[in-house]
């Protein structure tokens, strides 16, 4: 099955709202066609903002991160209805930051994918195993439990989007092979299909960690790998770019 790919950047803590501007109105020029769907993921406090820049673009809007609760006392949070109000289509949820630096948990982030989809909008849902995980050959392992965690309760794939991102691969420049990914993602696609039989083909399973113009279409072109949530190289238009073209040749192989 050919599936749409999906490049999403995340900026993290990156751009203030003076310095998204430009940068959206860059952004805003790129075009996936039928390879690719585009989506930037800036800081809460910038959605606004570059949504309007985006407007009408090839380009969607994405958060970083969303409380589970609608409304309420959550002093500093921000809900998904609030995200969808500015015009965001995906949410990132799980992300190994947030996990590792803010202690979520599979079950927190299982609520907060749940929330998304609840609101009408895709998760994309982060899992990935670290570098000792990786060296005592638990990754398979470790990835089959954070995906039948955070997707426990989901019935169906509809909007479904999984990101498969070793974390010792995140920031450091090391970059899985494209054997090593496809490994992965094949086996997350097996685990899928346990859950949500022949749906398991639609969901994109996007690959993350030091993705860069010259890696990008040789992971790409891995036959379970549907697309890249890129770091550090989305924060360079140039390099977003050229990510964007690779994604591109990679769809146009797997015709
Ligand atoms: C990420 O933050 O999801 C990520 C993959 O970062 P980087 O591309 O910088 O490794």
């Amino acid at each position: 099955m050919v599936r749409r790919y999906l490049v999403a950047a995340n900026w993290k803590m990156n751009m203030t709202v003076s310095q998204a501007l430009p940068f959206a109105a860059q952004l805003a020029t790129l075009t996936g066609g039928e390879a690719a769907e585009i989506a930037v993921a800036p800081p809460f406090v910038a959605l606004s903002a570059v949504g309007q820049a985006l407007h009408s673009s090839g380009v969607v809007l994405a958060a970083q991160n969303c409380h589970a609760a609608s409304a309420g006392a959550y002093t500093g949070e921000v809900s998904v209805p609030m995200l969808a109000d500015v015009g965001c289509r995906y949410i990132i949820v799980g992300h190994s930051e947030r996990r590792q630096l803010l202690g979520e948990t599979d079950s927190l982030v299982n609520e907060k994918a749940k929330a998304v989809l609840a609101a009408g909008l895709s998760p994309i849902l982060c899992i990935g195993e670290t570098l000792e995980e990786r060296e005592q050959g638990k990754t398979l392992e470790i990835i089959s439990w954070q995906l039948q965690a955070g997707l426990a309760g989901i019935p169906n794939e509809v909007r479904v989007v999984i990101a498969y991102e070793p974390i010792w691969a995140i920031g450091t420049g090391k970059t899985a092979t494209a054997a090593q990914a496809q490994e992965v993602h094949a086996h997350i696609r097996g685990q899928l299909r346990k859950q949500w039989k022949e749906g398991a083909e639609r969901v994109r399973i996007l690959y993350g960690g030091s993705v860069k113009a010259d890696n990008a279409e040789e992971l790409m072109s891995q036959a379970d790998i549907d697309g890249a949530l890129v770091g550090g190289a989305s924060l360079q238009f140039e390099a977003f770019a050229a990510i964007i073209e690779a994604a591109k040749k990679a769809a146009g192989r797997k015709k």
